[in-house]
């Protein structure tokens, strides 16, 4: 399955919690490039100078990144992508990669939050943990980048008839529930 939703909506945490759920493996994108921009690998360092400004990694990077990730064996009895697709290209890029592993989509979970909100937890999330894109200006950025390029990402996949929405405002263990519920998974 994807989880999708805006930077702020609660993926990161949510995916945590339905991977342990359900005892697949969650991937996000995100985390892989912090983890190599910690380690400072060459991804990391090419990586960086685009997070920071809270631009997209470019595509040579990260399909292939996604690419490498998705043949491991981890990944055969179920994954949880977090963070990609972000783009109509990368859809395109998904579709391939899956079709190449022989895995297919069964749901792509949408989180949905007004911006007003999002940006208050970014900024938030900025004093806790400090991340380097978690500054206002790059926050509204990288809002404005989800409305222009990710949002197409779930039209593709409504068209195909496997998006389900959960509202990502609340505590976290109510949108957990929500979540759940969405996915039918008993609690
Ligand atoms: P995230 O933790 O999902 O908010 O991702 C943090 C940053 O990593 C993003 O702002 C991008 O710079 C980069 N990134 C993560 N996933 C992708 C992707 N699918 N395509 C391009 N850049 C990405």
């Amino acid at each position: 399955m994807l989880i999708i939703g805006p930077p702020g909506s609660g993926k990161g945490t949510q995916a945590a919690r339905i991977s342990e759920r359900l005892g697949v493996v969650a991937i996000s994108t995100g985390d892989i490039f912090r983890d190599n921009v910690k380690r400072e690998t060459s991804l990391g360092v090419e990586a960086k100078k685009f997070m920071d400004a809270g631009d997209f990694v470019p595509d040579s990077v990260t399909n292939s990144m996604v690419r490498d990730r998705l043949a491991a064996d981890d990944v055969r009895e179920g994954f949880l992508l977090d963070g990609y697709p972000r783009t109509a290209s990368q859809v395109a890029e998904l579709d391939d990669i899956l079709r190449e592993n022989d895995l297919e989509l069964d749901v792509v979970l949408q989180l949905t939050a007004d911006d007003e909100e999002l940006v208050k937890r970014l900024l938030g999330r900025a004093k806790l943990d400090g991340r380097s894109d978690d500054n206002e200006l790059v926050i509204r950025h990288r809002l404005g980048l989800y409305h222009d390029q990710t949002e197409v990402v779930v039209s593709r996949y409504d068209e195909r008839g496997i998006v389900t929405k959960v509202d990502g405002i609340g505590s976290i263990d109510d949108v957990t529930e929500r979540v759940m519920a969405a996915l039918k998974v008993a609690s």
